[in-house]
């Protein structure tokens, strides 16, 4: 029988957010597959916990995967962490989570600290509806399509950002979101000097303009006000009394179903359908 993939959250700056449930299945698991094991010896250490260690790494993905999968299919167990946060969220782990699910072998999410749900929690924008966008990508061009197809987005949005890229970022958003949107800009999570900055686009581009962003960062963009619905106008109607006529309605009945169906007055149409 296959053994268990654990997907063991770490975390993302505060030693004390270790749960009980992590610690035991850590301590528990056949090996331990890591992002970093230099970052990964440092927390067992500090739980006191020795185990095998395997690398997995984004740019070993398929190598070290396809180890990992052998010896889940032999039995052993394995936890997978990364170096801080969720496994498998802008981290290793997506890939082996769903050959995992291709093979039958179990696996087990462990909640546990994740950046953006801290900073959306904390955010003070809308919760009940949002999307996480991750990093926006290097290259130029594929950046601007997935800022574009944002543009009309009415969640609220979540960004991962590295510090040394985060001025040319809150220039990006400004430039398709307008300097007026509003955002939270949530520094250091759960460390001693975390930082809930709210204030809008504009405001945070002059900020690091003059201010060099230090340490690690989450976006959290609210999403476009919704577009109010257009109003039908008479000559909408008028289209619709021509296209419900042109399927063998009389004008009458046209007139009737098209001044239902676009909120307007019937007896403004039928006196402009028959003046025509
Ligand atoms: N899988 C991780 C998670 O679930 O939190 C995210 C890993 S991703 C490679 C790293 C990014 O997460 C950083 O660039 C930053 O945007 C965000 N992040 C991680 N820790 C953070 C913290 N303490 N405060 C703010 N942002 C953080």
């Amino acid at each position: 029988m296959s053994g268990t993939l654990y997907l063991v959250p770490t975390p993302i700056g505060n030693l004390d957010d270790i749960s009980r449930r992590m610690a035991d299945i850590l301590g528990r698991v056949d090996f331990i597959a890591a992002e970093d094991t230099r970052v990964t010896v440092k927390l067992l250490n500090h739980l006191g916990i020795k185990k095998p260690m395997a690398i997995y790494h984004r740019h070993s993905t398929e190598a070290s995967g396809r180890a990992i999968l052998c010896r889940l299919q032999d039995g052993e167990s394995c936890a997978l962490v990364t170096d801080a946060g969720t496994p498998a969220i802008s981290d290793p782990g997506e890939e082996l989570v769903a050959q995992c699910a291709a093979r039958g072998i179990p696996v087990c999410a462990v909640p546990g600290p994740c950046a953006l749900v801290t900073a959306l929690a904390v955010s003070g924008q809308p919760t009940g509806r949002f999307t996480f966008e991750g990093f926006l990508a290097m290259n130029k061009k594929n950046r601007r399509a997935h800022l574009d197809a944002l543009r009309g987005e009415e969640r609220t949005m979540i960004f991962y950002e590295a510090p040394h890229k985060l001025a040319a970022t809150l220039q990006d958003l400004a430039e398709v979101f307008g300097p007026d949107r509003p955002l939270s800009l949530c520094r250091e999570l759960t460390k001693l000097h975390e930082e809930i900055r709210r204030t809008t686009l504009g405001e945070a581009v002059g900020y690091y303009q003059e201010n060099s962003p230090k340490g690690e960062f989450v976006l959290v963009v609210r999403g476009a006000e919704p577009q109010a619905e257009q109003e039908a106008s008479l000559e909408d109607g008028l289209a619709q009394v021509d296209k419900l006529r042109g399927e063998g309605l009389s004008l009458r009945d046209a007139v009737r179903q098209a001044a239902k169906e676009l909120g307007l007055s019937r007896n403004q149409l039928y006196d402009l359908a028959v003046g025509r």
